[in-house]
């Protein structure tokens, strides 16, 4: 069982189940989604997540077809992505989880897509693409 919030609080959630481990995905779009060299992301089943408050400021951009970005419409806090292929697991933003948090990142997913001005020095497994095995679509 985890909480998590936004920025500015508006948007509060509870996950209702165990973290998977932390995807770190390095895609163009994630880059610009987050403004950070990387997203880092944790698949969840749709119904382990509880959200408690600002379902109003739920605001959303679809960044690909089918693929949702949702995020809070006061503080612009990324929140998760959806697909509609996948309709049963968002991948919320690590970030917004209060912590102690008992995963850690796992994979660099999309490194041939990455930042150029970061350097990936943690020993993790990198993959070019997708991380293998899914799920490690991009966030
Ligand atoms: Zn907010
Ligand atoms: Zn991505």
């Amino acid at each position: 069982m985890h909480t998590g919030r936004c920025l500015c609080g508006g948007v509060r959630f509870r996950i209702e189940s165990e973290l998977a481990p932390i995807q770190i995905c390095h895609c163009s779009q994630c880059r610009r989604a987050q403004g950070t060299p990387f997203a880092s992301n944790i698949p969840i089943k749709a119904a382990a997540f509880r959200l408690l408050s600002g379902a109003e400021l739920l605001s959303s951009f679809e960044s690909s077809p089918g693929k949702r970005r949702v995020f809070c419409g006061t503080c612009g806090s990324p929140l998760y992505s959806q697909k509609d292929a996948v309709p049963d697991v968002l991948r919320i933003r690590a970030g917004l989880i209060d912590g102690p948090l008992e995963v850690r990142p796992v994979a660099h997913a999309y490194v041939a897509s990455k930042a150029d001005w970061w350097c990936i020095a943690d020993g993790l497994p990198q993959f070019e693409g997708p991380a293998i095995p899914p799920p490690s679509t991009p966030g």
